[in-house]
């Protein structure tokens, strides 16, 4: 005996107005010579099932429709951070170079109040700078020309230990690597994430204490994942995803000094590479950031 299957989606309007979409579906049943000698079958209403089809398609096409607004709109906020940061340099240059001519030329002649407020407008310009070259940094990491290339992190992490080789060496820091493996990435938007990671490891610690940092990669199936993890202040978990966001900072600049953009930039880097990035940490017991890049 033969089996023949055979299915079908078809709609039907019904009397009352409303449209319904059924499934049919049906064997046929052969005697010894192929004739066919029954029909089982059974339809089904699918008028659920096609209408939730149809929400999905609609709300997928809002979703994909949204993404692209997003994606115009971080566009067009990137594009601008670089302008103004761009356009601010040279106003800003002036500024710096008026007030050091002011202070070199007219120190004799100011009182000691006239001296610090310049010292604290010289002080402001010189952060004002910091924070200009940091949002060209962040405007421009989106874009960062050149290709992925196969590198030994424990390489690239290095290079970073040998640009801090002074600041580590005052703390008397000590650092400890654990197994790095080669990763495939943009490398000099790595060695940045590691410079902000270290960087903070080294900062963000209690006076006199000695910075340890412990520094660790592993590979997976679909990714790299590395920790960062230092023996500093710590952080609230309440503020734990806020520090991810551009100018977000937990202290004042007299307490420790930054522009609040190293973490935000670390955040672009590990999407840029289809990665996540994020901190385990309480207050006083050291933080670890972990992140991951997609191979
Ligand atoms: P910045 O260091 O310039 O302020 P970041 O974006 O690198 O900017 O960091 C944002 C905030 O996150 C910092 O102001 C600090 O409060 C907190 N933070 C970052 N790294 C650490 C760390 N390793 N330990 C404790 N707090 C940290």
């Amino acid at each position: 005996m033969r089996t023949l299957f055979f299915e079908a989606e078809y709609r039907f309007l019904r009397k009352d107005g409303a449209m319904r979409y059924l499934a049919d579906k049906g064997t046929i049943l052969r005697d010894s010579k192929g004739k066919a000698t029954r029909v089982v079958g059974a339809i089904q209403d699918i008028t659920p099932r096609k209408s939730y089809e149809e929400s999905l398609k609609a709300l997928n096409t809002e979703l994909a429709l949204a993404n692209s607004k997003l994606e115009a709109s971080n566009k067009e906020l990137e594009q601008f951070a670089y302008v103004a940061s761009h356009d601010l340099q040279e106003p800003l240059r002036m500024i710096s170079s008026f007030l050091g001519l002011i202070e070199r030329k007219y120190a004799t002649i100011l009182d000691e109040k006239g001296l610090q407020y310049i010292h604290f407008a010289i002080d402001g310009a010189r952060r004002m700078k910091e924070i200009i070259l940091d949002l060209l940094e962040f405007s421009r990491i989106g874009t960062i020309a050149g290709t992925k290339k196969l590198s030994a992190s424990s390489d690239l992490i290095n290079e970073v230990l040998l640009l801090n080789g002074k600041l580590i060496k005052e703390k008397g820091a000590i650092i400890h690597l654990g197994p790095l493996p080669d990763i495939h990435c943009y490398v000099n938007a790595i060695i940045q994430l590691f410079q902000n990671l270290i960087s903070n490891g080294l900062k963000y610690q209690e006076k006199g204490n000695r910075p340890e940092i412990w520094i660790e990669g592993h590979e997976y199936e679909s990714e790299w994942k590395f920790s960062v993890r230092d023996n500093g202040i710590g952080i609230d978990p309440e503020y734990q995803d806020k520090i991810f966001i551009i100018f977000q900072r937990l202290h004042q600049k007299e307490q420790y000094s930054g522009s609040g953009i190293g973490l935000a930039l670390c955040k672009k880097i590990v999407e840029l590479h289809g990665g996540k990035i994020w901190v385990e940490s309480s207050l006083g017991a050291g933080s670890n950031f972990y992140f991951t890049l997609a191979k």
